[in-house]
């Protein structure tokens, strides 16, 4: 029995203790307490102490720390010397009633047993000491043996007749009394003191009833005193075990509490705070004592924007609803911490609301864990840009937006150009490096103007918010362009890059990201199909020329099997001999369907498309192969892409190219063009010394128009440099600065001992000039087209010598005219003016920003239809080359213009009219 009584009693405690623990209201499990035994109150805290509890938590902790002694109980209390009082008084009574005083024995036994009540201060600090062993001489010297003298001084008194056994027996119940009265925890003392009280009346008295009265109570006192001990035993185990799981209960939470994995609080009715952690106040920066009385949401920083915790949380403590795990952000000024709190109501016995208890955890670790995790899936960890996700994300958040006018925006897509090249050649770290030099600038180019993002690779896109007008947005591409054109120096290393950019408008050229990404895809196609280092806005027909491209392709991979690919050969003339000395290898692709295509057209293609390299190789071949038909002192000049150069396998192909044909290697000469040192690379001297070690020449091509450093041509072993067109060309006219370029450039070369060719030599007047300025070679219209295999053999069976043929001067050959043509471009028909013709080409008016390059048959006469190649373009004006020269009259004027004008399909005209 009394063990399930302790059971339900410890049961009650580590109720309310875990009851604590979890926030919980402790009303029910207290309830259960005064089923418990009689001294459950004791254990249970009392109303008014839980209410210190809350006010002073750290006086309670104090008071009852763990481990701190009980203070002792004792069965006789300090209050015993009152006894006293009540003998002496009832011995005043007795005087005043009768008249009389005691005579001397009886005095001295009053006197004894009064005197003796007083011990009790020595007593108890034994009973302290020697808990146990002085129970019984304690009862004996401060309860029996005072109790007995008085009960015998006072018989004796009433025996000498001096005063009734009335007085006598008020005397003995109001000291007995008293005397119960402050023994009350142990019966046992009870007992002896009544006993002992009345056995000194029996005894004086002497009756034999009073004797066998006095026995009887003995025994009954004998058994009630100890069914009243171990009754004392049982409660006093009880309470020990409920100190000791209470006392674990307290120590599990300070633990828990001092580890700073969660603290507690409680609040009033009013949201008040009633208790809080200590080590949460100490957080905060606030002594516990003046957090208490303050409201609960002062621990939190209701500022922060992402509270929405905060307002979750007042709602709850007005709706006095259970809530948990609400994350709020820690009311700390200078760090950033957040706590994630639940808290349940809490009801007193008669369920009237008193407040909230909950618990709270540091969300900190983990809320940062969280945003490490969302940066990861939102940021390239490389450069720290928006990611391919993240980009998409904002895009689509863009065109979702109500307004219809916050759906516009422009997107840029952007390609590195020659990218591939430098993790090739440098590594995948340096690579890396290069990556996030280019995010840093981008990041400056666009500044406030978008967002940028990394896709992969060398994938950027930048998103534009807003209407913003396409020259701005042209001036932004050019802008990016330029900035990540320039050098960048990683390892110490220079390294020069290119970017090209493609533009899609919203809501211009499609309202769903799928179309706008798509779109910039295709305008990034076109930029960089048009030479690279350019941007390019999407317009409708990209996505005919797309496919025009990837028909195109497809129609490579087939093209040498099939042996539609030729070379022609265009002589290069010595200046000085008029003699020819060699030609250069000139790469031709005849279409099935399509017809001739230039080189210009599908050499990028084949550098895109992976395919350069059998086609490099297919050519180098090829034109050994000729040259070995030709006389000893004949060179022949082949192109070598910068692809084709970056192949470590290269000198092996060229020196078994040399070999399979029988040539010496002097005969061949490779040119390649100065790409192939944007970037500083070890790479690239070997290749130079591996070709230089064959015994092969070696020709700087197309110099200066691409990558201007002159510092490579005193490392690299070139014969000879190649002046590109553009500087020949025009340089014939007044206030042209070619002229100069020209001769800085074959004095350069003079001074390194090398060759120079000038290219693209088409008047006489240009000739003239070529010569004056030292250059040592021609190759150019003015001596020979490039022309077929048998045509060079042909050529050569008429001897060395060259004569120039041609105009004098590139002026008189223009003819200006005002002619409306037609022009188709894989299909698609546009109008133009042509402005001014001659031989080679023509200046078209009327269609806004072709890209270079693109390819276009004109019906210039009614009767005459001719190809050419776009070759610049300024808004609405461009100048195409024609695929082959018309012809003149001898009159000098060009034949094809002389017949009647093409006539225009009515239907367009109208349209053009009303467009
Ligand atoms: P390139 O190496 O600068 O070749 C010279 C280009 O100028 C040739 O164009 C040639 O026909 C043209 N040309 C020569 N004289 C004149 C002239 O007096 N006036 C004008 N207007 N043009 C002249 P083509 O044959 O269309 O070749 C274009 C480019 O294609 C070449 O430029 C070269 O970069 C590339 N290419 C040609 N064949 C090969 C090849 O086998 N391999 C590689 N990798 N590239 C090649
Ligand atoms: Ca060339
Ligand atoms: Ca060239």
């Amino acid at each position: 029995m009394g063990g399930t009584q302790a059971t339900q009693r410890l049961a009650a405690v580590t109720g309310r203790a875990t009851a604590r623990l979890r926030g919980q209201a402790a009303a029910p499990a207290a309830e259960a307490v005064p089923e418990a035994g009689p001294d459950a109150e004791a254990l249970a805290d009392p109303p008014d102490r839980r209410q210190d509890d809350r006010r002073e938590p750290n006086l309670a902790r104090a008071l009852e720390a763990p481990g701190a002694p009980a203070p002792v109980q004792h069965w006789l209390p300090r209050s015993w010397r009152w006894l006293s009082l009540c003998m002496v008084g009832s011995v005043a009574v007795a005087v005043i009633l009768s008249g009389t005083v005691p005579d001397g024995i009886g005095a001295l036994l009053l006197a004894a047993g009064i005197g003796l009540t007083f011990a009790v201060k020595v007593v108890r600090s034994l009973l302290s000491a020697h808990p146990g062993s002085w129970d019984l001489p304690g009862i004996l010297s401060v309860v029996v043996l005072p109790l007995f003298l008085f009960g015998l001084g006072m018989a004796h008194w009433t025996g000498s007749g001096a005063i009734g056994w009335d007085i006598t027996i008020g005397a003995f119940m109001c000291t007995s009394a008293v005397a119960s009265a402050h023994l009350r925890r142990k019966s046992a003392a009870i007992f002896a003191a009544q006993l002992a009280l009345w056995a000194a009346a029996a005894l004086v008295h002497g009756s034999l009833a009073a004797v066998l009265a006095l026995g009887i109570g003995v025994a009954i006192a004998i058994g009630v005193s100890r069914e009243q001990q171990s009754r004392q035993d049982r409660d006093e185990e009880f309470r020990r075990v409920a100190e000791r799981v209470q006392t674990r209960a307290r120590d599990i939470l300070n633990d828990y509490e001092e580890t700073g994995q969660g603290w507690f609080w409680e609040t009033d009715r009013r949201s008040l705070l009633t208790y809080i952690s200590p080590p949460v106040a100490k957080t905060l920066g606030i002594p516990p004592e003046r957090l208490l009385g303050q409201p609960l949401a002062r621990l939190f920083d209701l500022a922060d924007t992402s509270g929405e915790g905060e307002r979750t949380l007042l709602f709850h403590m007005s709706a006095r609803s259970s809530f948990s795990e609400l994350s709020v952000r820690a009311a700390i000024d200078g760090e950033e911490r957040w706590w994630s709190i639940s808290g349940r109501p809490i009801y007193d016995q008669f369920t009237n609301f008193v407040g909230f208890r909950g618990s709270g955890t540091d969300l900190t670790e983990r809320k940062r864990s969280q945003d490490h995790a969302s940066r990861l899936a939102h940021y390239d960890s490389l450069t720290g840009l928006a990611n391919r996700f993240h980009m998409s994300q904002s895009l689509e958040k863009i065109l979702a937006s109500q307004q219809e006018s916050m759906r516009a925006c422009a997107v840029m897509l952007l390609d590195l150009d020659r990218f591939k090249h430098v993790n090739d050649t440098m590594g995948h770290p340096a690579g890396d490096a290069l990556l996030v030099q280019v995010a840093r600038r981008l990041e400056r180019a666009v500044g406030e103007k978008g967002q940028v993002g990394r896709l992969g690779g060398d994938e950027f896109k930048v998103i534009a918010p807003g209407r913003t007008p396409r020259k701005a947005l042209g001036e932004l591409g050019r802008e990016i362009i330029h900035s990540l054109s320039q050098p960048y120096s990683i390892d110490g290393q220079r390294v020069v890059i290119g970017a090209s950019v493609g533009i899609a408008l919203s809501p211009d050229d499609g309202t769903t990201s799928e179309e706008i990404i798509r779109n910039a895809d295709l305008a990034l196609y076109a930029a960089k199909g048009g030479g690279r280092g350019r941007h390019h806005f999407y317009s409708q027909d990209l996505h005919s020329e797309a496919e025009a491209r990837s028909k195109t392709e497809e129609d490579l991979r087939d093209a040498i099997g099939n042996g539609e690919l030729h070379l022609e050969y265009q002589p290069v003339v010595a200046l000085d001999s008029n003699r020819i000395t060699g030609f250069e290898a000139l790469l031709r692709w005849r279409h099935p369907v399509r017809g001739p295509i230039s080189p210009d057209q599908f050499i990028g293609i084949a550098e895109d498309c992976g395919l350069i390299g059998t086609i490099g190789e297919w050519a180098l071949r090829e034109a050994c192969r000729h040259l070995a038909s030709w006389p000893d002192e004949v060179r022949v000049a082949v192109n070598v892409s910068p692809l084709q150069f970056a192949n470590p396998q290269l000198p092996a192909i060229v020196t078994s190219a040399i070999a399979q044909a029988g040539i010496r290697a002097e005969r061949l000469e490779l040119e390649i063009t100065e790409t192939v040192f944007v970037n500083d690379s070890e790479g690239t001297d070997a290749m130079f010394a591996a070709l230089k070690g064959i015994g092969v020449r070696l020709a700087l091509d197309d110099f200066g128009t691409g990558y201007s450093s002159l510092g490579y041509l005193k490392k690299a072993p070139f014969d000879k440099i190649k002046i590109d067109q553009g500087f020949v060309r025009g340089a014939t006219e007044p206030g042209s600065r070619n002229a100069d370029i020209i001769a800085s450039i074959t004095g350069l070369a003079k001074a390194l001992g090398m060759d120079t060719t000038a290219e693209g030599v088409e008047t006489m007047d240009e000739l003239d000039l070529v010569r004056r300025y030292g250059c040592s070679h021609v190759q150019g219209y003015i001596y020979h087209r490039p022309m077929s295999y048998d045509d060079a053999c042909a050529r050569l069976d008429q001897g060395m010598d060259a004569v120039p043929y041609g105009p004098r001067s590139a002026r008189a050959a223009r003819q200006t005219m005002l002619r409306k043509v037609v022009l188709d471009h894989a299909g698609q028909v546009y109008h133009g003016t042509i402005r001014n013709i001659s031989t080679t080409g023509a200046m078209i008016e009327g269609l806004w920003q072709v890209p270079v390059g693109t390819l276009f048959k004109v019906q210039i006469a009614a009767d005459q239809a001719v190809t050419c190649t776009t070759r610049w373009s300024e808004g609405e004006k461009m100048g195409v080359e024609f695929a082959n020269p018309l012809h003149r009259d001898a009159a000098g004027r060009i034949s094809a213009i002389q017949a009647p004008p093409p006539r225009l399909p009515v239907a367009d005209e109208q349209q053009r009219k009303s467009g």
